[in-house]
Order: structure tokens, then sequence, then C-alpha cells
């Protein structure tokens, strides 16, 4: 009697493919557990096994198995089930899923490359006779296949020597990020803690009469400390007294002062025993009231403003459900933000905390996956981004998702195409687990789905410790230029308000949603503006590399000093970005510290990090980002937030541009005044009378869902209709047009349902392919699985039509 596996492929395959394995083998394999298999032409796959049985493929011979590479499962059924949801609801190749749900360095195939890490010496570290040969192999040459590997040690079974050699940090993976990140050392000054006596003071201050900088020196010392009561870094003490570097010594050289070293993320991961709090009146009634609501609902909305302290209750939360032995997931949308939550979940929770994200190397992925499947100890809490809803959870009770408005939690590219949030509500359900949705600004969706029932609602609308929410201040540029009041892109009244903040000690954010210089360069003789020449979009200067660039595929340019249309030198920059916020600031205010954060100051893996360290640090008086800004970062020193110009937030092709333009204008406003001081936050647009920007500076969410949701309704779109859009592309301007009409026609005809387009997005080539979309609107409660098969029949239909097939054709259920 034969015996068989089902095995997924790492491969944007639909189905498992089945392979024959041997009796012994069949009492040896269970699902969960990978095995590599031959798949094509002398390729050999890391697969994944769903299902054992004896019955053998109709349309193929079944091929054998090479090895099998766990003693164990690494995946759960659950998981497994998980997928095939995935695979389901998002309309795409499970083999997709597999691929994106496993880190990279256990799906390892015949043509990764093997190289060596430089920094490994081997004098430190054991390695056996195999890890060895392997090790020396790498001597000689810069990198190996596995299938090399294989010929060196003359056996089959690879991967353990491999994932050995991984593990002792000798050897990496092609795909692996290298990028280190120098823990960065901050130097603080403080008083020995003797000085500090009573007694002692009148002395001291004796000893430093006769030098009035000294003198002054210790007062400003204990000026700052009163008033922040925080360490003092060396470098805020010299910028804000003025007093010089030499002094300090001097002082430290009499031991009045003395100098000590932390290293940033040293103090983060460690367990803080004064990390202890206790929840305000208002957090424990929202605390008693999520737990009450989890008694009816498996998911619950806490809806509360920012600064209201949500963090808290997720913590006293978690702990509940740690104590009675379960393992919390908390997700955030961007990984940028899990580092100022692991410094507070760490200093709380010590060393149960564990992180999971795609930044992380395949070594610490890999060892986070198994203490979860392990159900470590380790590993109680998991912070991550939406990768971190794939671990092998065994015992999962509670998923917090922070932050459930933000888009960042769909993947768009490539499949699978899902929505953390929603993903991580089936996953729940498969355990049982509850979950906990927060949000100062909730997703329409979700608020609808709290509202009407089918979550739990919780609200919180104080903030923490009374501080009053931020004071909204409207300015009217039109008014302002009318008035000549602008200097640059700044009104006298953000002007005025930036250099009071300063004076008084405070930092300053301030939002810009574009990036670069200026987003294009115009010929004032006729009118030309450049283009990126395999993009449908207008080049964007930047002005620090004279430069003019593509955000879409990077094409760049020296800046033209004529035009190339009538060669007139008349050119003009058009519109403003961060660069020229940044310029502009650094003129307005020469003494002071100004910084941008966008994508293109934040690249390699602890970009971000520096910056917001920085700013931690005082070290940046003024901040000038993009929505970046506007994550769920705690400042407790910025109290002013300045928006430069709402408006192109405002008209963005997108049924969701309003809700997302009150959620991005919100959060940037919750990042003013924290803690203990009233934030003020001024907005710069030309239609104070917007209805969002009045919303925004009522702090009025209903208002906002209440419009919104009129208009969803209206118009056919969520929560009351789901979507499915359809992207096709293709170099060939002529066949995706046709394409896309034909496509367009069998589904309108055969789908009894409203279908849009072909539309062409507002880029509509990109790296020269055009595109074309359309999109498919499902009433609310129809049978969605019915119509999903429908598209995949049709798209198989399309696929088999000769001149189509070189058509690409994604589909993106729920797109956001
Ligand atoms: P949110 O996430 O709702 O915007 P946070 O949880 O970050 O708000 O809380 C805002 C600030 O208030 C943080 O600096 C936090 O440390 C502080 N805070 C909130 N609740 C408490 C509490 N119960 N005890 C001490 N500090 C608190
Ligand atoms: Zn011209
Ligand atoms: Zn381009």
């Amino acid at each position: 009697m034969p015996f068989f596996i089902e095995v997924i492929l790492p491969l944007s395959l639909p189905k498992p493919f089945t392979y024959a394995i041997n009796e012994a083998e069949y009492g040896f394999i269970k699902k969960g557990m990978r095995v590599a298999v031959p798949f094509g032409r002398n390729k050999i796959y890391t697969g994944m096994v769903t299902d054992l049985h004896q019955n053998p493929p109709q349309l193929y011979q079944a091929k054998e198995i090479h090895q099998i590479l766990d003693d164990f499962p690494i995946v759960t059924e659950t998981q497994l089930k998980h997928w095939g949801w995935i695979a389901s609801y998002y309309m795409c190749n499970i083999g997709d899923v597999y691929k994106s749900a496993m880190p990279s360095g256990f799906l390892l195939e015949s043509e990764t490359l093997i190289t060596s890490k430089k920094d490994f010496d081997v004098s430190d570290i054991q390695l056996s006779d195999d890890e060895y040969l392997v090790y020396e192999a790498l001597q000689k040459q810069s990198a190996l296949k596995v299938q090399e590997v294989s010929a060196i040690l003359n056996k089959k079974a690879t991967l353990p020597v491999i994932n050995k050699l991984i593990a002792k940090n000798a050897i990496s993976l092609q795909e692996e990020i290298n990028e280190k990140y120098k823990p960065k050392t901050i130097r603080y000054i403080r008083m020995p803690q003797e000085l500090m006596q009573q007694d002692k003071l009148s002395g001291l201050m004796e000893l430093l009469s006769r030098s009035q900088k000294q003198r002054d020196s210790v007062m400003y010392y204990f000026q700052l400390q009163a008033r922040d009561k925080k360490p003092i870094s060396k470098k805020q003490f010299t910028e804000e007294s003025g007093v010089s570097s030499a002094v300090i010594k001097s002082l430290v050289d009499k031991g009045v002062f003395e100098e000590y070293i932390l290293e940033e993320d040293r103090i983060q991961f460690e367990k803080d025993d004064n990390s202890g709090f206790e929840l305000s009146d208002k957090q424990q009634e929202a605390f008693e009231s999520v737990k009450q609501s989890f008694d009816t609902y498996q998911v619950t909305l806490l809806h509360g403003i920012t600064s209201s302290g949500k963090t808290e209750i997720y913590i006293k939360l978690i702990e509940e459900f740690i104590k009675n032995g379960k393992q919390v997931l908390y997700l955030l949308p961007e990984i940028a933000l899990t580092t100022q939550l692991v410094v507070r979940l760490t200093a709380y929770f010590g060393n149960q905390v564990a992180v999971f994200h795609s930044k992380y190397s395949n070594n610490e992925r890999i060892e986070t996956w198994q203490q979860v499947l392990e159900d470590s100890e380790k590993a109680r809490v998991i912070i991550g981004a939406r990768s971190a809803l794939f671990l092998p959870f065994n015992d999962l009770g509670l998923i917090v998702i922070d932050e459930e408005h933000e888009q960042t939690f769909k993947q768009q590219d490539p499949a699978p195409r899902y929505h953390a949030r929603d993903a991580a509500i089936v996953l729940a359900g498969m355990y049982d687990a509850k979950v906990l949705l927060g949000s100062a600004t909730p997703g329409i969706e979700t608020y609808y789905n709290a509202t009407g029932g089918k979550y739990g609602y919780v609200q919180l609308t104080e903030r923490y410790g009374k501080v009053l929410p931020p004071e909204i201040v409207l300015v009217d540029i039109k008014d302002k230029y009318k008035r000549k009041r602008m200097t640059g892109h700044f009104s006298d009244t953000l002007n005025e308000a930036i250099a009071e903040a300063l004076s008084e000690g405070r930092q300053v954010i301030l939002f810009q949603n574009r990036r670069g210089y200026s987003p294009w360069v115009e010929c004032m003789t006729c009118g030309h503006v450049p283009q990126c020449p395999q993009c449908d979009v207008s080049l964007t200067y930047y002005k620090f590399k004279n430069q003019l660039r593509c955000h879409y595929c990077g094409y760049n340019i020296a800046n033209p000093t004529h035009c190339h249309q009538c060669h007139s030198t008349d050119l003009s920059t058009k519109g403003f970005g961060t660069e020229q916020i940044e310029m502009e600031l650094k003129g307005l205010f020469p003494a002071k510290n100004v910084w941008r954060m966008d994508q293109d100051t934040t690249r390699g893996k602890f970009g971000y990090e520096k910056i917001i360290d920085a700013f931690k640090n005082r070290e940046i008086d003024i901040l000038v980002g993009t929505q970046m800004l506007a994550k769920g970062l705690h400042f407790d020193n910025v109290s002013l937030v300045g928006i430069l110009n709402a408006d192109n937030m405002l008209y963005q092709p997108d049924f969701r541009a309003f809700e997302r333009a009150y959620q991005m204008m919100v959060q940037v406003a919750g990042r003013a005044g924290r803690k203990d001081v009233r934030g003020k936050v001024l907005i710069q647009t030309y239609n104070p009378l917007h209805n969002i920007i009045q919303q925004v500076t009522n702090n009025d969410y209903p208002a906002m869902y209440k419009e919104q949701v009129y208009e969803r309704h209206n118009f056919k779109y969520p929560p009351f209709y789901r979507l499915i859009r359809l992207t096709l592309k293709q170099r060939d301007y002529e066949k995706l047009k046709n394409g896309a009409l034909w496509l367009y026609n069998v589904l309108s005809e055969n789908l009894n349902l409203p279908v849009l387009g072909p539309e062409e997005p507002a880029i509509s080539r990109i790296r020269n392919e055009y595109i074309r979309t359309i999109m498919i609107k499902l009433p609310q409660g129809n049978s969605i699985g019915g119509t999903k098969r429908a598209i995949v029949k049709i798209l198989d239909s399309f696929d088999a039509i000769p001149q189509y097939k070189s058509i690409r054709v994604s589909v993106n259920v729920d797109p956001y």
C-alpha cells in the first residue's frame, strides 16, 4: 500500500502537491513538519506537510521526498487552517501565504546562497567537523549554494548543519539584512548623592564662591532637576544653560558633578522596578468595562482619545492573561513604533516580552518562533508588526491591536494582500481568544461594528492626569497671503507660536505630508513639467542634492538648468515638501536644531530610531516630518504641533480620503502637550470651514463618522459593500486597454453586481507598465464565497486567452 503526503511549496501555486513516502516515514511525519522535495527541473524546495493519506494523485506520478527536515511540527494545525482562510478570503495562492508566513530561514531552497560572516572568529567558537568543512569552503569561495554544501558534506542532511552555523553566527543567508545598529551612548551629568544633602549644600556654594560661572552652573542644574525630574544629558545641559564644557569639566574635577554614560538600548531591555503604576479612576472604569465586554463579545473597541493612557490599560489586561498562562499578541501598525513600546512593556514584564518583525534577522526570528512554539516563558507577550500574526501560538488568549485604524495593517504587495486586523480577528476566533482594538480615531468599519452590536465598545474621553486636550487654532492662509503675513510657507501666527514654544524650552513638531523640496518643477515660459520617463508622474525636486527624482521608480536626473522643451531658463518650483520646510526653518530659527523625518531620512534598519532618540533626548528643537509623525509616538516636551497645509490631504481620489485626513490630523495633533502641559495645534488651511477641518477642531469623531458613513451608504462603499479590486498591468497600452475591457464586460455580465471601470488610476503607468483597475462591489450579507469562485473562474478564462495571457492581474480583497 502506498503512502502520500500533501505538501505546500513556497511558490505561487494554488494547491499543495502530493509526494510519495514509505511506511516508516508515514509513521514519523506529522502535519506541520517541513520536507525537502524536488519540484520542476532539478530544484529542491522546502515544503510544508499539510496532510497524510493513501490516495495516489490522479494527474501525475507522485515523486519521492528528499528529506524530512523536522523532528516535530514547527507549524500548528491551527496555523494551517488560518493560512487556508487567508488564501481563500484574500483570493491568493496557498503558496504565497506559506512563503510570507514563515521566516525565510525556514525556507532554504537549493538556490539560496550562503555566505560567511566577516566578524566571525573561528577560534572563539567550537564547530563540528561538518560545520568546519562548510566554514573552510567559505574561506576559499565567497558563497555556496545548498546543493554545493551537500556535495562538500557528501550527504543529504545539510540543513541542520547550515542552521547550526547560522545560530553560531558563522554564516548568513543572502537575503538577510546585515546592517548593525551601534547602540548610541549618551553622556549624562549628575551631582553625587552625598552632596545633595541640605547641610552639604551651603558648604558647596561657599566652595564655589570664587567662581560665578560655576555657581550659576550648579544653580541651573538644580532648576533643571526640579523641572524635568529625569537624567540630564551633558549636551542638553550645555545647550540650555549656556555653560561651557570647560566649566563643567572643572566642576567634575572638583567632584561637584560626575559624568556617567548610558547606552540607549541597554536600558530598554531591563525590567524596571519602578515601572509599576496605578490606573486612574477613568482608566480603571474602562479596564473593567473591557473585561465585562469580553464576557459578551470576542472583539472590543477601546476608543480612547490620544494620551488617555490606552497603553496602560493594555498592560493591565495583558498581565491578567499571562497570569492565567495565556500567550498575548500585541500588533502594531509600524515596525518603527516597536522600540518605544518594547521599552514600556519590558520595563513592566521583563524578559517575558519578545519582539518579532521582518527587520529582525533570520536568526532572531527563528529563535522567537521556537520560543512561541514551545510556549516558553521568554515569549508570553509578542510585540510585532503584521507578520507576527503567523507565529505558532498554542495558547493564545488575547490579541491587542494598537492604532487599529492604520492602513499599514493591510499588506499591499505581494500577495497575500491581507488585513492584519481582520486576519487577527479570525485567528482569535480559532483560539477562542479575545481581541482588543485600540484607537483614538477608529476606522469607519470598526466603529460601525462597535456601535452596531457586533463588537463591544468602551470609551475613554479624558487624557491621563486630566491634561486638557490640545487647543486647536485654524489659520486661514488665503487671508494671510492677502495681507502679506506669510514668510515662505509660515504664517505670522505659526511663526510666533514656534518662537514662543522654543523660548519656553519646549519642542515643536511640524507636519507636511509630502517629501522633497517641491513636488514638481514648471517652465514659466511654456508650462512644461519634467516627467518620469517610466512613470506617469512629475519628478520631485530635491534641492540639497540638486536633483529631480521619481518617487515610484527611483529614476533621477540632475536638476536641469533650462527647459527641455523650449530651452527657457525661467524654471520655477511648485508646491512644497518637507525639505523646503526644513530649509525655511533653518533660515527663520538659525540658532535652533531642525531635523527632518521622512522616507528620505529614515532609511536603514535604525534610521527612524536614531531620529526618535535624538528628539527624545532633546537634541532636536523642531522636527519636520510626514505622516510618520502621526503614529502613536510619545514625547513629553512637545507643546506645539503645526500642520503646514491641511488641504492636500483632503483632496485625494479615494473614498477614504476624508476619514484619513481626519485621522491624520487628530493623530498629529495628539502629539502636542502630553503629561503636564496643555498643547497647542496650529492648522494652516485655505478651507477653514471645510467639514473635516471643523470636525478636527472640535474633536468631533461622531460628526465625522456620521457624515462619512452617510456617504459610504449612498455610494456603495464599506461597511455596506465589500470591495474587490482587480489591477491589470501590461507594457503594451492597447493590449491592456482591450484586455481590461474584455474582463470588465465578462464580469459585469456574469456577476449581477455593480462592477466599475476599467479605470485609469491617478498614476496610470509605473516602471513602463500601464495600469487599469476594475472594482467589484458586493453588498454585505451576499454569499461572498460564491462570488469569489465566479471571479476566479472568469480570471482563469481570461488567462486562457492567448493575447491576454501576458497581462498581469492582481486581486485585492478589501483594498485600503
Ligand atoms: P495613549 O496610548 O492613549 O495615547 P498613553 O498610554 O501613551 O496614551 O499615555 C499617555 C501618557 O500618560 C504616557 O506618558 C503614560 O506614561 C502616561 N500615563 C497614562 N496612564 C498612566 C498611569 N495610570 N500612571 C502613570 N502614567 C500614566
Ligand atoms: Zn519651457
Ligand atoms: Zn518613475
